[in-house]
């Protein structure tokens, strides 16, 4: 029997918080195994662009888990991508997932890098050892002009060298199907895993919807309204939802679970814990 992939993404502690919680987050994940942890990247002027090569280290050298890291392209010039991917070869990364990285308002981009499949290309040249990964959009991404449009770039990007995608998060599994059907066909036949964010906050949620210009299900908006004002009993709904897109995944033959863990590991447990067997031993 086919079973998925479990992998899960953490970020960089915030510029003036320790260090130290990241360990927090890691102890908190103890015991859940997943096949990868990933660990995102901020290319802001003002981040610490050593955090991610740094956590991934931990991740792989002191918890013994496979580690991809993130890099993202728009910021950056040559000499500061082979930095990077010197920092997480010799932080023993599984991977790199090779973005392209949001627009900053105010901040001027490199032009070295200006689609995720340049960066792609950069990386198989220079380091042909290390695997790539990339991003996708079930709903199409905020600024493509369909999800058709997308699905031919994500091509061109997959033929430039990326081996497995993870998914933007999406609340309606229909959705991904049908996104996942569209791949399929414009000939993408890599792994795609599936990205699920816990909802933990109704206005979160629908700033990140807005952001992502993705949809927020009817049954969904129903959940928002009636526990808005009650963190707990939200909290508890959206592990509940959770847990059951995953399900539906699964029996549906899904590739793998990425779950945006946003470093709350009691969410993650939780959710691990009612899908488990799911995903066989
Ligand atoms: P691309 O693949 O370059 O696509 C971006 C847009 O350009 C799309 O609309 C696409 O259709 C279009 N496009 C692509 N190729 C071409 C082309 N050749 N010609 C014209 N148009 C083209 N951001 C961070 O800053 N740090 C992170 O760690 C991070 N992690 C992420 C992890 C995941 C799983 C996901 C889904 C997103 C993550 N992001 C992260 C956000 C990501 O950087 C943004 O979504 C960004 O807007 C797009 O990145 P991309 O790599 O998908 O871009």
């Amino acid at each position: 029997m086919h079973t998925p992939m479990f992998s899960l993404e953490v970020f960089p502690p915030k510029r003036n918080a320790p260090v130290g919680t990241i360990y927090d987050t890691l102890d908190g994940l103890e015991g859940l195994n997943p096949d990868f942890i990933s660990v995102t990247y901020g290319h802001g002027t003002h981040t610490d662009r050593t955090a991610t090569a740094r956590i991934a280290h931990t991740i792989r050298n002191e918890y013994g888990i496979p580690a991809v890291a993130h890099l993202t392209a728009l910021y950056s010039d040559k000499a500061k991508v082979d930095e990077a991917l010197d920092m997480f070869e010799q932080a023993g990364v599984e991977a790199v997932l090779a973005l392209r990285g949001d627009y900053i308002e105010g901040e001027e981009t490199v032009g070295v890098f200006e689609h995720a499949s340049d960066l792609v290309a950069y990386i198989r040249e220079r380091k042909p050892e290390l695997k790539v990964f990339g991003a996708c959009y079930p709903e199409g991404h905020y600024q493509a002009e369909s999800l058709d449009q997308d699905i031919e770039y994500l091509k061109v990007k997959v033929d430039a060298g990326v081996t497995h995608l993870i998914s933007q998060l999406f609340y309606d599994n229909d959705d991904f199907y049908r996104f996942i059907d569209k791949a399929r066909a414009a000939g993408i036949d890599v792994p795609i895993e599936a990205g699920i964010m816990p909802v933990r906050g109704a206005k979160s949620v629908r700033r990140m919807a807005e952001r992502n210009a993705s949809r927020i299900p009817e049954h969904l908006a129903v959940m928002l309204d009636k526990w808005e004002g009650d963190g707990e009993a939200l909290r508890a709904a959206g592990i509940a939802y959770a847990s059951q897109q995953i399900a539906d995944l699964v029996a549906h033959g899904v590739d793998g679970i990425h779950l945006y863990s946003m470093n709350h590991p009691a969410s993650t447990r939780r959710i691990w814990h009612n899908v488990q067997p799911l995903f066989g031993e």
